[in-house]
């Protein structure tokens, strides 16, 4: 006779303190939240709340974009609907790649037909401005210059302000991926004139994965009037998305209700708290854990110059295996840390401080197991 293992159940799970690239800690209040009863994607409540989300996403975002809303999917969902919107089969895209995140921009570009000008840093580095200017004064005519903001998978924040004064003068398109800076630092889209933003709702936003806010200055949205060709997507082409969730609200997808309830109570929270009050809140917190790290033997792999305080990519002290290390602080602590990905495989821990999870406290249960298993020098 065999045991059969108990039926698995959700109620069952353990659950973790998530201090890893995301997703990130979920406060009680925003699970609530969620849990509230579903409505309908076309119930009058659920329309009002979807224009309240995008007034909110406006202020966090530092915009007056009217086409300012969240797209249905994750982050990644961002980035293809910012890329698929913009370009079209045969147009230049500039791409600014100092790590993993940049790669994946440059490959979705390239899947659209884009004759992608990759602009490279060093990981753990950042890409000077003159470098992007350069690349652009080289191909003026591109229609797209990207850049992430906050490179999650090496630590890094992406300075804006000089490429966003250089290309608002031209017709190329400031692009930004702010998945991870949204809500833990400024973005300020529209005084650094980013024409198409887009972020995510489980990094420093403090909601659940699932929707990806996205903004387009007028100026981008003309441009996606003016295509030659229609979007290839269907599902993430922004004007279809805009008569759904912002306008005339026709049916276009069944949108989750429950995730916008999420969103909407995450940026309650948010303006409850004051977002440079927030922004304080992840730097105090995040150079907490930097100063605390250092003393323990660990290295940054990212320039100190250039560290986000809501990601630090650390590397482990001479001789710590990070993997065993990272499954014990899983197992037996119930910490949730990243591994590293590309050049910093195999010796870096990504440590997020993000929205609920950016806290003294995270910062004391991470150092006591850091402790507990050894990982520091003594
Ligand atoms: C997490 C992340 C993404 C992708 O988001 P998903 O929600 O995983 O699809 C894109 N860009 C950056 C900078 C990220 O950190």
């Amino acid at each position: 006779m065999t045991l059969s293992a108990p039926p698995l159940s959700v109620s069952t799970l353990t659950p973790r303190l998530l201090l890893g690239p995301g997703p990130s800690p979920v406060s009680d209040r925003v699970l609530r939240a969620l849990a509230r009863p579903t409505l309908g994607h076309l119930d009058p409540q659920f329309l009002a709340l979807l224009d309240d989300v995008s007034r909110r996403l406006r202020e966090v975002f530092g915009t007056a974009n009217e086409m300012t809303f969240a797209v249905s999917g994750t982050g990644s969902a961002g980035m293809q609907a910012a890329l698929a919107n913009v370009l079209e089969r045969g147009d230049t895209a500039i791409i600014g790649i100092h790590g993993y995140f940049g790669v994946r921009m440059a490959d979705m570009a390239r899947r659209l037909g884009a004759e992608v000008v990759e602009v490279h840093g060093k990981w753990g580095g950042v890409l000077e401005s003159e470098q992007l200017v350069e690349a652009h004064r080289a191909n003026p005519h591109a229609k797209v210059l990207s850049v992430v903001h906050a490179e999650t998978s090496t630590g890094a924040q992406q300075p804006l302000d000089e490429v966003g004064a250089h290309l608002s003068g031209t017709d190329t398109l400031f692009l930004v991926d702010a998945v991870t800076s949204l809500g833990g630092v400024p973005v300020r889209v529209d005084d650094r004139n980013i024409d198409v933003c887009y972020s995510a709702t489980q990094k420093c936003l403090g909601a659940p994965p699932g929707l990806a806010p996205i903004t387009f200055s007028a100026r981008a949205v003309d441009r996606v009037r003016a295509r030659a060709t229609p979007v290839s997507s269907w599902y993430l082409d922004i004007t279809l998305l805009w008569k759904y969730l912002g306008v005339e609200h026709v049916y276009h997808h069944t949108a989750s209700s429950n995730l916008f309830y999420a969103l909407h109570e995450a940026l309650t929270e948010i303006e409850e708290e004051g977002l440079s009050a927030r922004h304080d809140r992840h730097l105090e917190v995040g150079s907490l854990l930097q100063r605390e790290l250092a003393s323990r033997g660990f290295g940054s792999f990212t320039d100190p110059a250039s560290r986000l305080p809501q990601l630090t990519a650390a590397r482990l002290p001479e001789g710590r295996e990070e993997g065993p290390l990272r499954a014990a602080l899983l197992e037996v602590h119930g910490i949730e840390v990243g591994g590293g990905l590309g050049p910093a495989k195999g010796v870096v821990w990504r440590i997020g401080l993000m929205g609920h999870g950016a806290r003294k406290e995270s910062v004391e249960r991470l150092l006591e197991a850091v402790d507990a298993l050894g990982v520091g020098e003594p």
